[in-house]
Parts: structure tokens; sequence; C-alpha cells
């Protein structure tokens, strides 16, 4: 596969804030990626900079192997999607799609191949002559994406597109957008701090954090295999229960309890433990007690929150659990765990095993 954009040692400094810190990876041709990161993690500085509406500090873009620095964005052949929508209000539906096609000045039937190809493609047909302010959210952000598609540019960069629509739309805009992608054969780059929309749209997700990435690689991998204890909190929901050690008999102490024995080498090294909620499950005979604090109901799935008393930790434990009747708060459980899921970081947060 050949990289449709490659980011080289982008830098970015507002005033002495860094917000982009020497970051590099590369997007590959007809394929989804997605920047993650918590709010302020420098991802739509990473667009922006990409698209040519932000000069970097430093560092090189290069688009289908070309630089692009010294390019303006309208040389770039990139289009945006924003959350915004940015329609144009006094504008009809079919004027904002075909805006951009008449100042590039495209002949009128040309325009008009591409206006029905793109509104049959969004189901806009019947909208066409409606004012964005008689539309619904999902049916401005499908004007806003018809607009950028029918730019027929290959790069298509989304800066949280979905978050002003209701759940239940953003799950089915969600499904539309990676099967237009597919469909016609874009390279798209996608900012979201949504773990889910993460998850289940990119080929590849770049988790950033503080202007640095954190780790990335399919979805699978940044929940399987997680580098950081960050990564191990940030995917998955509800999040990896990390417990923190002051020292080695302690952790010695609690793997014993679940079975798990390891050499010195490693039981030195080891400062944090994780297991995700959903690796864990009550056991009566587990010599793992603690007592349920909270119980938060979900439908099929609970989830409980454990104080587990022989830990001096102060979050709850999480167990995520099938929905039973029999579990009160107050009462005590036993706990235990796959001991393959298990994750072990050092004093760095960084993953051991
Ligand atoms: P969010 O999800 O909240 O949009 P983000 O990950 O997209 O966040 P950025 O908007 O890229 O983050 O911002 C990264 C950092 O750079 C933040 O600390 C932000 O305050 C700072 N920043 C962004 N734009 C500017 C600017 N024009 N001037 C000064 N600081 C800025």
């Amino acid at each position: 596969m050949s990289s449709m954009i490659e980011v080289k040692k982008l830098k970015k400094i507002f005033d002495d804030k860094v917000a982009v810190d020497n970051i590099s990876f590369s997007i590959e041709k007809n394929t989804f990626t997605v920047l993650l990161g918590p709010s302020g993690c420098g991802k739509t500085t990473i667009l922006r900079m990409i698209a040519g509406l932000e000069n970097p500090t430093d560092g090189d873009i290069l688009i289908d192997g070309k630089s692009v620095i010294s390019l303006e964005p309208s040389k770039r052949e990139i289009s945006m999607v924003f959350q915004s929508y940015a329609l144009f209000p006094h504008m009809s539906v079919e004027e904002n799609i075909v805006f951009g096609l008449k100042i590039r000045k495209t002949n009128d039937k040309q325009i008009e191949e591409k206006l029905h190809y793109v509104a049959n493609l969004l189901g806009l047909n019947t909208l066409l002559d409606k004012k964005p302010s008689q539309l619904s959210g999902g049916q401005k952000q499908r004007v806003a994406l018809a607009r950028s598609f029918v730019s027929e540019h290959k790069i298509c960069l989304m800066d949280e597109p979905l978050s002003n629509l209701d759940a239940k739309l953003r799950q089915e805009m969600r499904i539309e957008i990676k099967e237009l992608q597919k469909r016609l054969k874009l390279s798209v780059l996608y900012v979201t701090h949504d773990q889910v929309e993460a998850m289940s749209m990119a080929d590849k997700i770049i988790l950033l954090n503080n202007g640095k990435i954190e780790q990335e690689g399919k979805p699978k991998d940044l929940y399987e295999n997680v580098t950081s204890t960050f990564v191990g909190r940030f995917i998955g929901i509800p999040p990896m229960n990390i417990i923190k050690f002051e020292n080695k008999e302690d952790i010695e102490g609690l793997l014993k309890k679940v079975g798990i024995v390891i050499s010195n080498d490693y039981l030195d090294r080891v400062t944090y433990v994780g297991i995700r909620p959903e690796d864990l499950f009550l056991d009566s005979k587990s010599s793992l007690k603690g007592t349920v604090l909270f119980s938060d109901y979900h439908g099929c799935d609970t989830i409980l929150g454990i104080d587990l008393q022989m830990l001096s930790h102060k979050d709850p434990f999480l167990i995520k659990v099938k929905t039973v009747d029999n579990i009160k708060v107050g009462s005590e459980v036993g706990v235990s765990w796959e001991t393959k899921k298990i994750k072990l970081f050092d004093k760095n947060t960084k993953i051991i095993m």
C-alpha cells in the first residue's frame, strides 16, 4: 500500500504552548484513519496543518509523495467536513453543494451530473430546494458531506463531524460514512475524542496524548495490546482497572490470590497492574474478596464497583457482569480474573507484559 499522506516530525507551538510535538505518521490510500485523544491533545491542529489552514512550526507534510508545506489550502486537493457543518444559511441545499464547483468554473452539465450523483448517494434528492434552517442536524451533516464528496478530491479531512447529532443518528451516520469512504475510495483522516467512533470506523487509530502519539494501530491492537496505562484507560468502556502498587509484596500477594506467578525480574519492575472490567468475574471460591459499592445497570450488562479490601486502591474496582438480580450493594463478593488478560506496567506507566 502506498501512502497518501505522510506527516514528518510535525511540530506546532502556539506562543509557548507545544500543541503538536514532533509527530510522524502516514495514511495509506483508500483507508480510514482516526486521530483520537482527549480534548486539547492536538488533533484539530494536526488536521488544520494538513489542510493548510495553520502553518507548522517545524516538520513536513507530503501528499502523494510531494511536500505541500508551501501550497495554499485550495491547491492541496483536500476536502474538509467540520463539526459545525459550515453551510451558507442564505443558500439552498443545492447551492450549498455546488458552490465550490461554481467557484472553480466547472461547466453546467458536469455540475448537474455531480449534484445528482451525490444527492442520490446521500438521500438528498427531495431536499435540494430547502434552506439549511429547514433541515434536521443529520440532514445538515449530509449536505456538508455531499459538498465535500462532490469535489471528488481523494483526501477528506473530517473534524468531529457527528458530535452535534443524537446517539441513534450518530450510529447510522458512522455506518454511512464508512460505506461512502469505501465506495468513493477516499483516504479519510477523521478527528474525534469518541473512542466508540474510532473503534467502529477506523482501519487505523492514532491515539494522541498531550501532542504526542501514545499508540498507533488497528482498533483491535489498541484494545488488546495496550502499550501504556493511558491507552488502557482511554480505550474500552468502562476503562481498564489500573492499580498502583507501592511495594513488591503487595503485588505478589495480589497475583498469588488470582493464581499468577511471575519471575522476580518482572516483579521488580512492576508498578501498575491493569485488568479490563470484562476480564473479571464473580467467583465465590476466590480468596480475593470485596464489597459491592455500586451497581450500574446497563440492560444486558451491569457494571459493579467493588472495594477490594486488600488493596489500598482508592478507585472502585470495576467489573462487567451479565445482569443478575441477586447482587446487592453492600454485599461481599469474590473476584477472579482471566489470568492471560492481566497487564503489567512499569513506573513510567509503559507496558512490561
Ligand atoms: P478538542 O478535542 O478540544 O478540539 P484538540 O485535541 O483538537 O482538542 P487542539 O484544538 O489541536 O486540540 O489544541 C491543542 C492545544 O493547542 C490546546 O492546548 C489548545 O489550547 C492550543 N491551541 C489551539 N489553537 C490555538 C491558537 N490558535 N492559539 C493558541 N493556542 C491554541
